[in-house]
């Protein structure tokens, strides 16, 4: 028997799924870019049956996988195509473990699916304020391990802002439990930081305490037109002053975004009269009964519409037009893949470069390929912007794609490092990026990175070549990577 072999033999057979249509499942990322190979997918019931499932394949030396929901941009979750690696799901850790409505807080199982966190908390007249287009599928351990962003940044931080504590399977097997909800405890080293957005390569995230914020009672959702880009900032800002800092969501669609949903979903309406080259898609919300947000909004629109910041926009009148809004801002990703797929690039920089960040890159797109199709859109208010490139109707697009990420995404990136910003706002590394943390990272971090994933994996089993390159067994310093 092989090393697999003898490994799962010594499991539990009820954590044990050798089914190969059930494991192709979980071998493939959810774009179907990567298809990896497993003899098996382990699903522990208990977090103490994840330290029998990681002691064991460490044991046999059995490379691991962690698994949230497979909803990685960078085939993060997905094993290698040897065969020799084990994926471990988290999805049957799925139990809301308490939620105190006082403390605001709740500590959680890693595999409960970010929605129904949201339900649970809202059962309580609470909300967990970390929102992505994925929450029906992704899991809070992998959101953690990512350290998420979404559409809530602007109000509430990363996924990171919203830990308090985490528990953690380390490579040995042992437990790091560290779950107590206090906002304030310095008692040393704050280890949690390691495993948040360490994408599974420093060990297996079984529970999270997070913070919760209270419901809002009114929310005001705008779709807003504006003609200038470099405005984005000046708009951002005003509406903070105007709804004193209650803005939650401050997300940018491009036209041309919007244009590649709307003809293929013709039945979806423009959200306004007249076309605009850019759109602000803005969300204020408060937990004060007393506090005039849709008044501060409309007071916003009006000054703004006035001195031609805005020159369209339309308040949601009721939840049916505020999820037509928030439907035509998160289904951009979907219409990409409608019209061909897109080479993505996931990036940030601060928001008051950020529109020149758009209209150089944009510029370098069209002197290098002038039919590309523009897909811009993101979470601006945080800096982050999806700048996508679509094939053009007459390219074959597996070609399109793999000649532009040759030839032009490098200008791109090199262009948003220049600007001071960064390859991987909110995606991560996994193993896609590894080349471009190798030429943009500072060298100090990347060194500190491989010291502390030789530090607490040293054999190089936890999630191999993803974020830092496969260890060899020589000494931190003198390592190759
Ligand atoms: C439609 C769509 C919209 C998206 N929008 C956003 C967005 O707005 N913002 C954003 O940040 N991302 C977004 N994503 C990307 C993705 O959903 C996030 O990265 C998400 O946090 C991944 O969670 P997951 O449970 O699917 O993790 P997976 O994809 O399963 O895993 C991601 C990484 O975390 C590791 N991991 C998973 N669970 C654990 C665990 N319990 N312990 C240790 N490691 C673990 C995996 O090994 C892997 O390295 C989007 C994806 C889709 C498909």
């Amino acid at each position: 028997m092989n090393a697999v072999e003898n490994a799962l033999s010594s499991l539990p057979p009820e954590v044990v799924v050798r089914d190969q249509d059930i494991v192709s499942k979980y071998t493939t990322d959810f774009r179907h870019l990567y298809a990896g190979r497993a003899v098996a997918v382990l699903r522990p019931r208990s977090v103490a049956e994840v330290q029998q499932v990681v002691r064991t394949l460490t044991a046999h030396g059995v490379p691991i996988v962690p698994q949230g929901g497979n909803t990685s941009y960078c085939t993060a979750a997905t094993p290698d195509r040897g065969g020799g690696e084990v994926v471990v799901s988290l999805e049957r850790l799925n139990k809301v473990r308490e939620i105190d409505v006082g403390n605001l807080s709740m500590i959680v199982d890693a595999g409960c699916i970010l929605s129904d966190l949201h339900d649970a908390a809202s059962d309580c007249d609470l909300m967990l304020p970390l929102s992505l287009g994925s929450q029906q599928s992704c899991q809070i351990g992998g959101n953690l391990s990512t350290n998420a962003g979404g559409i809530a940044v602007v109000k509430h931080g990363m996924a990171r802002d919203l830990v308090l504590g985490l528990e953690v399977v380390l490579p040995d097997g042992s437990l790091l439990i560290d779950l107590n909800p206090l906002r304030k405890n310095n008692s040393g080293y704050d280890t949690k930081q390691l495993f948040i957005g360490a994408e599974g390569t420093l060990g297996i995230i079984t529970g999270a305490s997070l913070k919760l914020a209270r419901k809002p009672r009114a929310t005001v959702t705008a779709f807003l037109a504006i003609s200038d880009i470099s405005e984005l900032s000046t708009l951002l800002d005003r509406a903070q002053r105007f709804t004193g800092d209650a803005v939650t969501s401050f997300e940018y669609v491009s036209n041309s975004s919007l244009e590649l949903l709307l003809r293929k979903r013709p039945a979806l309406r423009h959200p306004l009269e007249q076309a605009s080259e850019h759109y602000v898609l803005l969300e204020a919300a408060t937990s004060s009964h007393l506090l005039d947000i849709q008044g501060a909004v409309e007071a916003l629109l009006e000054e703004a519409m006035t001195d031609g910041l805005v020159i369209d926009g339309a308040i949601a009148a009721n939840e049916e037009h505020r999820s037509h809004f928030w439907h035509l801002r998160e289904n951009i990703p979907e219409a990409e893949v409608l019209n061909g797929g897109s080479v993505k690039h996931d990036v940030s920089v601060r928001t008051s470069r950020l529109a020149s960040f758009i209209e150089q890159a944009s510029q370098i797109v069209r002197s290098h390929r002038p039919s590309a199709i523009l897909s811009i859109y993101g979470h601006v208010g945080d800096g982050n912007v999806h700048f996508n490139v679509v094939p053009p109707a007459e390219a074959v697009p597996s070609e399109f794609k793999s000649s532009f990420e040759t030839i032009v995404s490098p200008l791109i990136y090199s262009l948003a490092a220049d600007m001071g910003g960064s390859f991987s706002a909110e995606y991560g590394i996994g193993r896609v990026k590894l080349d471009l943390l190798e030429k943009y990272g500072d060298p100090g971090k990347i060194a500190v990175m491989k010291k502390l994933k030789h530090a607490l994996d040293p054999e190089g089993h936890m999630n191999p070549g993803k974020v830092v390159r496969q260890l060899s067994a020589a000494p931190p310093d003198n390592l190759i990577y």
